[in-house]
């Protein structure tokens, strides 16, 4: 046993962070919000379609 420890090379070359286009701007005809060359959505973020996750528990009946 050798007293030194080897470690492996770290593989690949540094990958360039994603681009997604200069200069978008949101898909709602009446927002020209700029959106970020990072971020690959459509929408700017007061825009994007809003989903919610399933909730659990049940429905509770309305009583009036
Ligand atoms: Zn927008």
């Amino acid at each position: 046993m050798a007293d030194t420890l080897k470690g492996n090379k770290l593989r690949g070359g540094v990958r360039p962070s994603r681009k997604f286009g200069e200069g978008r701007v949101c898909a709602d005809q009446n927002c020209n919000t700029f959106l970020s060359q990072y971020n690959r959505r459509e929408h700017c973020f007061a825009h994007a379609p809003v989903r919610f996750p399933r909730v659990r528990g049940r429905v509770v009946a309305e009583s009036t």
